[in-house]
């Protein structure tokens, strides 16, 4: 056994320290991003933030009010094949910005040739809970084999050994977050994980030493925090809970008396596991929980507010781009972020 004594740190231990800065307002910040795969030699140019491939965010609605903003969607597995065609046939412009996700069975595989065969769509994600397996490695090389001209992101992993491994295997992202999710108990169930920035400053470091590229994933609760992972080096943002809860996301509306509720459960809960596979296999627990969250209506206003946060955390540090970000941000260790003083009795925002 061994105990390694460096503080690692989350999203909130931290803040971004402002700086002088020229620009005079968020509306000359640039927040797209051109990025060229090394692997799937392609490029591809948007806002690097990404719904992520939960059944509940991973819908072809969230895809498409997502895609009006240049932003990415990774399709759940669930997906059905009539929804790719569907998708194609109504709305080309959106597939350009999904995923298809995956696993590592046989089906999975098939799966990804299915919808790629229907929609043709750019990025494969390649999901598993746990990225260190010598097996993973295997299903990354199969895929990139198999599909030499998509970009590839795969995970999840923490540290900068394995984001390596997965890039040399034929990753073009690599997804980093063990434990850090909204509706996750991997830390619970199993003690194992690693504070999300640390883990995405490490797993960029790594990544970008090979020119391989990193999808935080996990973790980011406001907007604050998706710039603080940006600026921590991450060139995507996948964002599940902050997604959660609008119109466009899978689920009836649930209403206890004057509120209303929608269901969001871990891909890995025993909610989803019952209803995707009709049990929890006996020698597994569930790592997920499910949560009734707000009802919060259209995505479109949830997405402007996450996109004027980050513009807004540009112009604080300088930063006219995004890409200057991680370039012009120091941040502060701190032991307090926000005055929750009159927290109980806020009505909005
Ligand atoms: P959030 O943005 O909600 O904090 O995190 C979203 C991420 O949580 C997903 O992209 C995925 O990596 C992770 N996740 C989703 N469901 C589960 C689950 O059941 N268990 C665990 N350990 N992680 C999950």
């Amino acid at each position: 056994m061994r105990i390694e004594e460096d503080i690692k740190l989350d999203f909130k231990d931290v803040l971004i320290r402002p700086k002088r800065s020229t620009l005079k307002s968020r509306a000359e910040v640039d927040l797209r991003r051109t990025y060229t795969f090394k692997n799937a030699q392609l490029s591809w140019t948007g806002i690097p933030i990404v719904a992520a491939n939960m059944d509940h965010t991973g819908t072809p609605a969230v895809a498409k009010v997502l895609a009006e903003h240049h932003l990415l969607t990774a399709l759940s597995k669930f997906v059905t094949k009539q929804d790719w065609e569907t998708l194609r046939k109504t709305a080309p412009q959106v597939v350009a910005a999904t995923m298809v996700s995956a696993g590592t069975s046989e089906h999975d595989f098939q799966r990804i040739h299915e919808a790629i065969q229907e929609a043709d769509c750019p990025f494969i994600c390649l999901d598993v809970a746990n990225g260190y397996a010598q097996s993973f490695l295997d299903s990354v090389k199969r895929v990139r084999d198999a599909f030499p001209k998509k970009i590839i992101l795969a995970g999840n992993v923490v540290t900068g050994e394995m984001t390596e491994e997965l890039l040399i295997a034929g990753a073009d992202i690599v997804k980093v977050g063990i434990g850090p999710g909204s509706v996750c108990t991997t830390r619970k169930k199993t003690g194992v994980g690693y504070p999300q920035l640390s883990a995405i400053i490490e797993c960029a470091d790594a990544a970008h030493g090979l020119k391989g590229h990193v999808c935080a994933d996990g973790g980011c609760v406001v907007p604050g925090d998706v710039a603080k992972a940006f600026a921590a080096g991450a060139d995507f943002v996948m964002l599940g809970g902050m997604l959660a809860g609008h119109d466009e996301c899978l689920g009836e509306l649930i209403h206890q008396g004057e509120q209303a509720f929608k269901r969001f459960y871990g891909m890995s809960s025993q909610e989803a596991m019952v209803k995707y596979h009709g049990q929890v296999a006996e020698y597994r627990s569930s790592e997920g929980k499910s949560v009734n969250v707000p009802y919060k209506g259209a995505l479109r206003e949830t997405i402007l507010d996450i996109l004027g946060g980050v513009r807004s955390t540009c112009t604080y540090v300088g930063a006219q781009t995004l890409k200057e970000l991680p370039k012009r941000t120091t941040f502060i260790r701190v032991t307090q972020q926000i005055n929750e003083s009159l927290a109980s009795y806020q009505v909005s925002g």
